[in-house]
This record gives structure tokens, C-alpha cells and sequence, in this order.
């Protein structure tokens, strides 16, 4: 068995130590950050994100503070109307084996954590920010800022949509930065009129902009996430906005809608980067998974889902491998995932552009086709994404 570094000790970090831990190989986490920690709001969860963290051995602790919505709801923004609903209840879990949930992302991160500290084989590290790596037939040196130096059999870059790791290996630059910016806000669910309380997953469309709402932490707080499309250039990373500048940026947006965006407070901003999809993640004994590999846009609501079907598939291929086969394990876990995630971030970009963001004649079009799906036609448009073990490798 092997010694794995693991550069990064978000979702998808602490998720590859586990399931690599599980399987005998000893971890240990370089995590830039002073803490092991999730900062941030909600985070949507299909049925495939459920399977992993099943398989992860953590799926009971996520479930036990997971709101388990009742339909995602399609909304015109404009004119309040409802266009579609996909059912999430019965037929649904039926079909795809697992509910569709949100969560608060610290409900998410720290079960992972947790399960991580309770291993002796993983090794968590904060404040170690991976500068670079050299690997030669022996292995792989990772040097972090600050002077200190791990070595083992291979290291899996899981830093992040700017992740150090892609930088020295791929060498492809800045993300691209979408040109949408996304206002963010939990506010206490006390705060939020009876009326306006619904167990779903809840999206506005509107012309170059969408808004979407659900409750999290167990039903405690509503998550705001409200997107424009303003040809933003500059990325920018959770920034607290106000208020009043929120407001301003929709409005054209219909009543109903607008009684929710008004009841946010203490908002953050972030501009949107994803990347195109390429072939290769691997440099030899090095590897890369979650948005270090195939950063996208949230609008699948997919990004933390790839990442935990990652770390499920690594330690699968990698299961049985020593220190001088890790190489090839990591080419055949790049063949396995490539054209999945890769599909995945060109689905996010078209949703934004065809299905959440049309005006005039495309949005009426894009309802009149929204609304003609039976629930089985609904079902069938996303089988591919949250079906049962659509990700299994082997
Ligand atoms: C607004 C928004 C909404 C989203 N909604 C959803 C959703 O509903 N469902 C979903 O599945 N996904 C969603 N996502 C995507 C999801 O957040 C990401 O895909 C997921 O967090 C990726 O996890 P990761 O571990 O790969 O990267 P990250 O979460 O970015 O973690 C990277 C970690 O690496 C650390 N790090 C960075 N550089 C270094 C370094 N040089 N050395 C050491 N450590 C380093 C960072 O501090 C961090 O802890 C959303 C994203 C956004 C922006």
C-alpha cells in the first residue's frame, strides 16, 4: 500500500483521504487554510452525491442535517408563473435509488472531517500551502510555502478551481471568468413569512438573470442565490455587498420573487470562472479531482457531486496498487472521469445560457417546452447525471 498526498482539504480533499484510507493507503492532507473548514452557504445534492458518501461510509451523518426537498420548482421570474416541477418523492427516489437534498456546506464538510480525524492512517495538516512538486521512479516531493517538504507515492491535487497542482502541471492559465455574478444570503427562516416557506428547491428565471432559494441546517435558515449575467471580467470571491445594491441589480423581477430577495441581508458576491473540459489530468505520479480537474458552473448544482464521485472512483482504481503502479492508476482514473465531468461542465454553462437566462421569444419557448414534460420525460433528461452508481469505475 501507498503513501498519498492530498493538496487541499475541501470537500473533494478530505473526501479522497477517506476513501483512499478505506482502502489501506495511508493519507496525509496539505491544507492551505490554518483550519479544516467550510466556509460558505448551501449546497444541493443529487442522488449520485448520496451513493458516494454512502460509499464513503459518512452518507447516514450528512442525511441526519439534510433537508430532503419535495420538487425542483421552475418558475418565470417575470411573470410569477409556474412553468415546471420535477417531483423528488417517490417515483423519483424510486428511480434514482437516493433523495435530492440541500445542505449547509459545513454539514457536508464536516461529517467528511470528522470520519478523517477518526482514521489513524489520514494526516491532516493546515497551513501547509502547496507551492510545487518533483517527482522522480522513487516518488513525489511536495514543497509548501513555507519551507517544509512531504514526500509519498503520489499526490492528488484537490486545491480548488485555482488549484497550484493544475497550475505546474497543465500550465493553462486563469480560469475563465463567466461574466455572472452571484449574490448569496442565509437568513434565519423565523424571518421568512409562513407563506413563502416551501420544501423545494426553487428557481426564477428571468432575462440574463436567475434566482434560486431552499431551506438548509435542517430546516433553521433559507439559502438566497441570485445570479446576473453583467459581463463581469474581474473574478471576485465572496465579497459582502449591500443590500441596496443587490436590489437594484433585478429590476424586472415579479412580486413574489421580489418578497424573498428583499427579505436578504449581509450579502457576498462572487464572479463566476469555470474551464473548458480537456483529456488529461495526470503527470505521472500526479494526479488531480473535483474543481482542480474540472471546474464549473453551479448551475447543474453538480461541482461538489463530481468531486465526491471522484474520490470514490480514485480509491477504487486505486485500491490494490503499490508505490510504482500508482502512475497508471491515475491514468485509468483520468479515462474514467473525463468525458462524465466533462460533459457535466458543458450541460452547467448551456443551462445558464439556454435554459435559465433567455428573454422574449427563447424564454417563451424554453417554458413551452419546460412544461410539456411528463415527470417520466423529466426524469429521463437527468438519468444520466443522478442515477444509481452512473459513476461506478469497475
Ligand atoms: C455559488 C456556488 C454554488 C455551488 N452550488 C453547488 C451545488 O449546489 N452542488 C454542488 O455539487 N456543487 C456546487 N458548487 C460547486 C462546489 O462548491 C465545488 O465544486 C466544490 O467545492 C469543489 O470541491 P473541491 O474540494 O474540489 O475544491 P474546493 O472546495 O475549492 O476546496 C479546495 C481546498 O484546497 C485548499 N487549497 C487551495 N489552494 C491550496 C494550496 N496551494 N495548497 C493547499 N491547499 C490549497 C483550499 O483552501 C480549499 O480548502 C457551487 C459552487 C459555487 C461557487
Amino acid at each position: 500500500m501507498a503513501h498519498i498526498l492530498i493538496a487541499g482539504g475541501g470537500i473533494g480533499g478530505l473526501a479522497t483521504a477517506l476513501s483512499l484510507t478505506r482502502r489501506g493507503h495511508r493519507t496525509t492532507v496539505l491544507e492551505r487554510a490554518p483550519a479544516f473548514a467550510e466556509i460558505g452557504a448551501g449546497i444541493q445534492l443529487g442522488p449520485n452525491a448520496f451513493h458516494a458518501l454512502d460509499r464513503l461510509g459518512v452518507g447516514e451523518a450528512v442525511r441526519a442535517r439534510a433537508v430532503f426537498i419535495d420538487e425542483l420548482r421552475f418558475m418565470d421570474g417575470t411573470t410569477g408563473e409556474k412553468v415546471a416541477a420535477m417531483e423528488l418523492t417517490g417515483a423519483y427516489r424510486e428511480r434514482f435509488g437516493n433523495p435530492y437534498a440541500v445542505v449547509h456546506r459545513g454539514d457536508l464538510h464536516q461529517p467528511l472531517l470528522a470520519a478523517c480525524q477518526e482514521l489513524p492512517g489520514v494526516t491532516l495538516v493546515p497551513d501547509a500551502a502547496v507551492e510545487r512538486y518533483e517527482q522522480d521512479a522513487d516518488g513525489v516531493t511536495v514543497h509548501t510555502a513555507d519551507g517544509r517538504s512531504f514526500s509519498g507515492a503520489a499526490l492528488i491535487g484537490a486545491d480548488g478551481i485555482r488549484s497550484t497542482v493544475r497550475a505546474q502541471m497543465l500550465g493553462d492559465g486563469e480560469p475563465r471568468v463567466s461574466g455572472h455574478t452571484i449574490y448569496r444570503s442565509v437568513i434565519p427562516i423565523g424571518k421568512v413569512p409562513e407563506e413563502l416557506r416551501w420544501n423545494t428547491v426553487t428557481l426564477w428565471a428571468g432575462p440574463k438573470w436567475h434566482f434560486v432559494h431552499y431551506m438548509i441546517g435542517g430546516g433553521e435558515y433559507l439559502n438566497l442565490a441570485v445570479t446576473r449575467d453583467n459581463g463581469a471580467t474581474v473574478p471576485v470571491t465572496g465579497r459582502a455587498t449591500d443590500r441596496s445594491h443587490v436590489l437594484e441589480q433585478f429590476p424586472g423581477i415579479g412580486a413574489t420573487a421580489r418578497r424573498l430577495l428583499e427579505l436578504g441581508d449581509d450579502w457576498r458576491e462572487w464572479v463566476l470562472c469555470d474551464r473548458d473540459p480537456v483529456d488529461g489530468w495526470t503527470d505521472g505520479r500526479v494526479g488531480l479531482i473535483g474543481d482542480a480537474a474540472h471546474p464549473m458552473l453551479q448551475y447543474a448544482a453538480q461541482g461538489a457531486c463530481q468531486a465526491l464521485e471522484d474520490a470514490v472512483v480514485l480509491a477504487e482504481l486505486l485500491a490494490d496498487v503499490d508505490g510504482t503502479a500508482v502512475a497508471a492508476g491515475l491514468e485509468k482514473f483520468n479515462a474514467a472521469r473525463r468525458e462524465r465531468t466533462g460533459r457535466t461542465q458543458e450541460v452547467a454553462r448551456l443551462m445558464g445560457s439556454e435554459l435559465y437566462h433567455p428573454a422574449g421569444e427563447r424564454a417563451v419557448e424554453r417554458n413551452r417546452m419546460l412544461s410539456a414534460f411528463t415527470q417520466e420525460e423529466l426524469y429521463d433528461q437527468v438519468s444520466w447525471l443522478h442515477g444509481e452508481r452512473a459513476f461506478t469505475a469497475v
